[in-house]
């Protein structure tokens, strides 16, 4: 068949792979565990529903403008004063179908081919995928083993004459590690020295644990949204539990602003109107519900870090935001992929290899579920993998064997 190679060489998304094959066994009553996909189990915000039911129950669901709704920009401006202390134009900001999409317009937006773009890995799985869609070049930066926060100086060392982005995602998926504030700071100074577009993915940036902040790159800006280089990606699939309305925004100057909505408008024309009404009633409404989210999580973090204490061999370093954790598992001596494999085949628990984020030897464990998930999840882990756990399980009505170690 004829396809072309840059469409060939993009490869599945290895969380929505595993989610479906999730949601498969699941619908054959096979009794899945699900640690592989960050989404909380939360019903969406009442003002959100409420704010889509309205507009459905108008029957006025038409085209929208290209880059957002007048009135859900409105809300992304004041939410953007109260969580950065910044002031912007609606000029500034364009809503898209998630941020998968805004962080596509961006960068097809700013790459040339063979342009290289900065990645900190773990990264995100999607991030050098997208790069590559643009025709740009993924450059990883990796952490000195056992840490998930690359060093200054190795960030410096990636920077060349091609490089036009870095991709800064802090709290971090999938490692839930919050960057040192001085780090950012830097990262930032040497993005605006250079000239380079320092992509700020703050998705989680609200889901952080133990009363610590993750300070936002913006922060470490003494230039203007006109100026600066910083741009900011954010949505509502987190930290409102809304995934499945694929909300998401960029705010950055209006020159950029102008070009991403030439883009959009020649690709998806605009943004379902239901789903942009569901987000502006989230940003609107009780702000409550993201307090009583993260504090779920955080608990989900605790039980966690309780459970893997007994897993001898792993290492786990806590998680200090989003909904992930990503335990080192090298002393099973097992490629990450055989291993998740392995656990879903021999005991029914869904996780992501490590390898798909830039760091072979560890899985990514969503913690974004049931604290019953959890303690069933990581028991059925330490029984898969565990020589020194005891050989037998019960996973729903069924007794096993463990006869592989
Ligand atoms: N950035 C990061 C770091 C993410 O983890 C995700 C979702 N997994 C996204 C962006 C995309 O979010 P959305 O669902 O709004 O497209």
């Amino acid at each position: 068949m004829s396809i072309s190679h840059l469409a060939r060489s993009i490869v599945e998304s290895p969380t929505l792979r595993l989610n479906e094959e999730a949601r498969l066994l699941r619908e054959r009553g096979e009794p899945v565990i699900h640690l592989g996909i960050g989404e909380p189990k939360n019903k969406a915000p009442i003002s959100a529903i409420l704010g889509a039911a309205g507009k459905l129950l108008s029957g006025d669901v038409k085209y929208a403008p290209t880059d957002g709704l007048p009135s859900l920009k409105k809300a992304i401006l004041r939410y953007t004063e109260e969580s950065y202390d910044r002031v912007l134009a609606p000029e500034n900001v364009i809503v898209s179908e998630g941020a998968k999409q805004s962080l596509f317009n961006i960068l097809y937006t700013i790459c040339n081919p063979q342009d290289e773009v900065i990645v900190l890995a773990p990264y995100w799985v999607s991030y050098p995928e997208i790069v590559k869609m643009v025709q740009g070049v993924p450059v990883i930066v990796t952490p000195e083993d056992g840490t998930f926060v690359p060093s200054f100086p190795e960030i410096e060392r990636a920077v060349s004459s091609s490089t036009k982005a870095l991709i800064l995602n802090s709290p971090n998926n999938p490692s839930g590690a919050v960057f040192p504030e001085e780090l950012v700071a830097k990262i930032v100074a040497l993005c605006e020295k250079k000239g380079i577009w320092l992509i700020s993915d703050d998705i989680y940036h609200k889901l952080v644990f133990d009363g610590k902040v993750a300070v936002p790159a913006w922060r470490h800006t003494t230039k203007d949204i006109e100026s600066s280089k910083v741009i900011v990606v954010n949505g509502v699939s987190k930290i409102y539990g809304m995934t499945g309305f694929r909300i998401g925004w960029v705010a950055t100057n209006r020159e950029l602003v102008r070009i991403m909505t030439n883009v959009q408008a020649q690709t998806t024309s605009c943004v379902a109107t239901i789903c942009q009404a569901a987000a502006e009633g989230a940003l609107t409404g009780l702000q409550s519900y993201v307090e009583s989210l993260r504090l779920t999580i955080q608990n989900n973090r605790d039980v966690l870090m309780q459970e893997i204490r007994t897993f001898t061999g792993v290492k786990l370093a806590k998680p200090e935001g989003t909904f992930y954790a990503l335990p080192d598992l090298r002393a099973y001596r097992m490629g990450s992929v055989e291993m998740s494999e392995l656990l879903l085949k021999k005991a029914m628990v869904v996780t992501v290899p490590g390898r798909e984020f830039g760091m072979e030897g560890h899985l990514r464990l969503s913690i974004s579920g049931t604290v019953k998930d959890i303690t069933e999840g990581v028991a059925r882990m330490k029984w898969a993998l565990d020589p020194t756990s005891p050989n037998e399980i019960y996973i729903g009505e069924r007794k096993l064997l463990r006869d592989w170690l």
